[in-house]
């Protein structure tokens, strides 16, 4: 498919903006929100910001309809690597699947492939209450092959936090 020159000149703009990480990671550099993800109005100057992953997704994935979200494998919210970003109805998900009791023994995610696995959205209900009962960092990381750091952030509230906001 041929890409149109508006939207050569928005996937110039977007890689433009970002550096690669040793992630694989495409993090932002431009304009910055203040939730921790890019904003530009790089396609209507005139109207408020839209935001850089989710323009990146419309680029370079496909269209969204109304109500997607687009979130992050990675869980980086500057990330805009179309290859870390999927879409999706998360907050009704979530809210309806802790509503209804799901949430209660998921299976653990084992010999994933991926070497840099990383938490799913699924897996923070769960993880939030092995923490509130008082499992280590590094006994719950090990169940999910990421590093403790990364179940830190979950305590810590760093990340992930609109699973909290709508649990
Ligand atoms: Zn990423």
């Amino acid at each position: 498919m041929t890409k149109s020159h508006s939207e050569l000149a928005v996937a110039n703009y977007l890689y433009a903006n970002t550096r690669d990480d040793a992630d694989g990671c495409w993090i932002w550099t431009g304009p910055m929100g203040t939730v921790g993800y890019g904003q530009t109005k790089f396609r209507n100057p005139s109207r408020g910001p839209e935001f850089a992953h989710r323009l990146a997704f419309i680029t370079w994935v496909r269209p969204l309809v109304k109500g997607e979200y687009v979130l992050h494998h990675c869980d980086k919210k500057a990330c805009i690597n179309p290859d870390h970003l999927w879409p999706g109805t998360q907050k009704d998900n979530i809210r309806d699947a802790i509503a209804k009791g799901r949430f209660v023994n998921p299976p653990l995610i084992r010999g994933e492939s991926h070497p840099k696995h990383k938490l799913n959205a699924i897996d923070i209900p769960v993880i939030r209450r092995r923490i509130s009962s008082g499992e280590e960092d590094a006994a719950i990381a090990k169940d999910y092959r990421v590093c403790p750091a990364t179940i830190w952030q979950v305590r810590k509230r760093n990340s992930w936090n609109w699973v909290e906001a709508t649990a």
